[in-house]
């Protein structure tokens, strides 16, 4: 979407662990800015990994547009410059949506399972969004005793979560990618309306290279991997055609 007039960078309103937000002249609207630097176990393990933040911006933005294209609604306004974003301003539902296709992370750990087993359907999973906590993993009963999101927001967020894995793993395989897992998270604008918000980049989902199983995500750099920048590079290239 085009707006007339951008609106300019204001304050910086919260800083996370890979982005900053930024306050408008628009109380409707802020400026998401991709950062380079990496946490992984809760904040125990920092690093930077050059060129991501440019990377997360260009995925998120071109797999968000992928979606409101299928008719998911998004906070997505406007792609701004490498790092920024103009979003629309929501209020974030204090829950992490993990969707899993394959057995992985900590699914293969708790359950003790090898990673890459097989799994008879897809996995939904909510944790509390609470780094003191460790995001701690909880199920719905949880999220309507303590008033998280209502029984038919509960549902919306749900079947969402699932038509966005079925239309990114579609795609992702156009690309040579499995997708394995991934995290989303949702808000609620002025009017309650939910809207998918956060990011979709190889921070927030693992990608697997669909005929090498060769990791192309965050995993690079939370395992020691090695090929950290390079296999962020590789995403790009393979959903957007830049120079790897
Ligand atoms: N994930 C994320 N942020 C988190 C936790 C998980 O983006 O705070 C993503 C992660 O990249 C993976 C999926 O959610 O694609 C499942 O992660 P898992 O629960 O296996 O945790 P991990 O092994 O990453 O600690």
């Amino acid at each position: 979407m085009v707006t007339s007039t951008i609106p300019a960078r204001g304050s910086m309103l919260y800083e996370g662990k890979a982005k900053k937000v930024y306050a408008t002249d628009n109380p409707e609207l802020c400026v998401v800015s991709y950062k380079d630097d990496a946490t992984a176990f809760n904040g125990l393990k920092k690093g930077v990994i050059s060129g991501k933040g440019a990377i997360n911006n260009r995925v998120t933005n071109h797999l968000m547009r992928l979606l409101e294209s299928n008719g998911i609604p998004t906070h997505l306004v406007e792609e701004l410059n490498d790092r920024d974003t103009l979003v629309k301003r929501v209020s974030i539902i204090p829950l992490e949506v993990i969707i899993r296709n394959i057995a992985a992370g900590s699914l293969a750990k708790r359950l003790g399972i090898a990673e890459g087993a097989p799994m008879k359907r897809t996995v939904i999973e909510y944790c509390y969004k609470d780094d003191s906590l460790g995001d701690p993993i909880v199920n719905d009963s949880h999220i309507l005793a303590m008033d998280w999101a209502n029984e038919s927001e509960l549902k919306l967020i749900s079947e969402a979560s699932l038509r966005i894995n079925n239309i990114l793993k579609e795609y992702l395989s156009g690309a040579g990618l499995t997708l394995v897992d991934f995290k989303l998270e949702f808000g609620r604008l002025p009017g309650g309306e939910i809207v998918l918000a956060d990011e979709i980049s190889p921070d927030t989902c693992r990608f697997w290279d669909a005929n090498t199983g060769e990791k192309l995500d965050k995993d690079r750099f939370r395992r020691n991997l090695g090929g950290v920048e390079e296999a962020y590079r590789e995403i790009r290239a393979r959903l957007l055609g830049a120079d790897k």
